[in-house]
Formats: C-alpha cells, structure tokens, sequence
C-alpha cells in the first residue's frame, strides 16, 4: 500500500498497486472514456497516431489519452512518446 497522487486530478489516494498513475474516480472515468478512443483507433484501421491527434479528434484530453496508454487501456497503435514533447 502506498499513497499516492492521481496524475490526473492530483488527488491523493492510496494504491495497492505500485502501477496505478490515477485515483480510482480518475480511473472510472477513463474506462468510461475509453470505448470512444477503441472506436477512433479501429476506424483507424491500425494506423500509427499520436495521443495528441486521438486527443483532437475524440475531444478527449490530451492528459487522458496519454494516461490511458500509460495504463495499458489503449495499445500501441498509439504513439504516446509525441505527447511528451510539448
Ligand atoms: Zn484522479
């Protein structure tokens, strides 16, 4: 256990996990997210985006592409490093 702060909402919470970057409201709400992303990336037909660009065309944010990737949600389809340079 381990207490830690949601890279999202920067709340504190506790984790059993050492893995978990977002407090579980974060998370509710990135699962919740996520089909429309799944749905971007297969109308996508695998093609190699960025986060920043799933961000623009989903209108989800950026901080929430980039987290779900980190979280495994999302697959490798998308290239997270680009959203690390702005
Ligand atoms: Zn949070």
């Amino acid at each position: 256990m381990a207490l830690l702060r949601c890279r999202l909402c920067k709340k504190a919470f506790i984790s059993g996990l050492q893995e978990e970057v977002v407090c579980p409201d974060c998370d509710v709400r990135l699962r919740e997210l996520f089909p429309s992303v799944r749905n971007f990336l297969r109308d996508n037909d695998g093609r190699v985006c960025t986060a920043q660009e799933v961000s623009n065309m989903t209108g989800i944010a950026l901080e929430d592409v980039v987290v779900m990737v980190s979280m495994g949600l999302v697959g490798l389809s998308i290239n997270s490093k680009a959203a690390n340079n702005r």
